[in-house]
């Protein structure tokens, strides 16, 4: 079995605490081909941690805690790892000698019996060495050879620790198990995406594919894993995605903004947005991005309609005979921004974020986005299956996706 990471403190489980060091973890070792089967959340309970540690030592050769290494009588990680592992405790003279020195710096006086708490290791353990804060970690092997680490729950001080020390350890000890590569699919759903991967992959045995939806940054990331040393075939799972979906695949962490961004440069176009529905949020995730001013000349949020009449020129009537929530609204929108923002390219949306305003033909979540380039409109009617929020959010998305779209289907 992979390696297993037990998470302590109680605050982890009442809603207090993110679990941070399982992501921190599972990104470093995901990294070097290593894999977690199983992640355990525990509360400060004697009987439980114990429990925990011995089975998880039973099962895996590499098992890695956090928290409940610090001085108060509540942190009980390194006893119970003793008790689990059937040694002792013994003081680490130097590391109690060390948090002395910082308590004396720090005026703490009368600390002896907490500075002992945490200079304990379980007999045998090699220490971790903790520069960014008191308690040391531990790296204890057990009687059936597998290997049990502590290290503080505090994020500030496990990371150092975990790169500067255990990274490397592991990294020595533990062949990899398997490989990986992410790549990132942009402007389709997460079924039609796995239809796709299955059927690309079809006749590779040993590629095994993972879905997971960035629903706020508009694509699917497919990871494909293979055993460790199968390189070739990862490789080949990798070009046969590549070449199913095309121009719709780039590298896992690509931003749709960036894409988006990268191709208006390399064609010397401008790009301008017209929002209603959204209140500017493209315009913002746009700016998100460091150096967008080369292609980005700004936007119009045009909630009401006297300005969408005033600032983008929809006409009046147009608005009378189909309403701000149309087709012919949205392209109005879009031509009216690309005339008065000198953009040759232009997004605009309009549409019922809710909860009120939707009616029988135009319900909640009908949104009407338009992408206007160099004169070309194409214009989508859209339904979006969430809260306002989540309305909003989609839109947002939906909209540079099917810009980038109509951007690639242009020569
Ligand atoms: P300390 O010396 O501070 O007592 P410790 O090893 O005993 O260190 P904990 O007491 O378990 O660590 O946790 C200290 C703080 O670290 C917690 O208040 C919490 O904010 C944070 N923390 C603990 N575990 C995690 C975790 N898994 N992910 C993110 N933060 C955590």
């Amino acid at each position: 079995m992979g390696i297993q990471v037990l998470c302590i403190g109680t605050e982890l489980l009442v809603g207090e605490t993110t679990n941070t060091n399982l992501t921190f973890l599972g990104g470093l070792l995901t990294a070097i081909g290593q894999e977690i089967t199983r992640e355990w959340a525990l509360p400060d309970d004697r009987a439980l941690m114990l429990a925990a540690i011995r089975q998880a030592l039973g099962e895996s050769e590499l098992v890695i805690c956090s928290g409940g290494l610090g001085p108060t009588d509540d942190d009980l990680t390194r006893e119970i790892a003793a008790e689990a592992l059937g040694v002792p405790m013994t003081l680490h003279e130097p590391t109690a000698e060390r948090i002395r020195e910082l308590y004396a710096r720090r005026n703490l006086t009368n600390r002896e019996y907490r500075i002992r708490r945490q200079a304990l290791i379980p007999a045998g353990s090699e220490i971790v060495p903790n520069d960014w804060g008191t308690a040391p970690g531990s790296w204890c092997r057990a009687a059936n050879g597998s290997v049990l680490v502590l290290l503080p729950g505090v994020p500030r001080e496990l990371k150092p620790m975990f790169t500067s020390f255990v990274l490397p350890r592991i990294r020595a000890e533990f062949p990899p198990r398997v490989r990986r590569h992410t790549v990132a699919i942009f402007g389709h759903p997460e079924a039609l995406v796995e239809e796709r991967t299955l059927k690309a992959l079809n006749g590779m045995p040993g590629v095994e594919p993972a879905y997971s939806v960035k629903t706020e940054a508009g694509k699917c990331e497919v990871r494909l894993t293979v055993k460790a040393g199968d390189d070739d075939r990862l490789a080949a799972g990798v070009a046969a995605l590549e070449h199913e979906f095309g121009a719709d695949l780039h590298p896992a962490g690509t931003e749709l903004a960036a894409l988006l961004t990268a191709d208006l440069k390399a064609r010397g176009w401008h790009l301008a947005t017209a929002e209603s529905c959204t209140g500017g949020g493209i315009g913002q995730q746009l700016t998100e991005l460091p150096g967008v001013s080369a292609v980005y000349r700004g936007g119009v949020v045009a909630y009401h309609n006297d300005l969408k009449q005033a600032l983008l020129g929809v006409p009046a009537a147009l608005l009378d005979r189909h309403g701000a929530v149309s087709a012919e609204c949205a392209e109005a929108m879009a031509r009216g921004a690309a005339a008065r923002l000198a953009a040759e390219v232009v997004v605009s949306v309009t549409g019922i974020a809710g909860p009120d305003g939707g009616t029988a033909d135009k319900p909640v979540g009908t949104v009407f986005i338009a992408t206007l380039v160099k004169d070309e409109v194409k214009v989508t009617r859209n339904q979006f299956p969430h809260d306002r929020r989540g309305v909003r959010g989609r839109t947002i998305t939906s909209a540079l996706n099917q810009l980038r779209s109509h951007l690639l289907a242009t020569p």
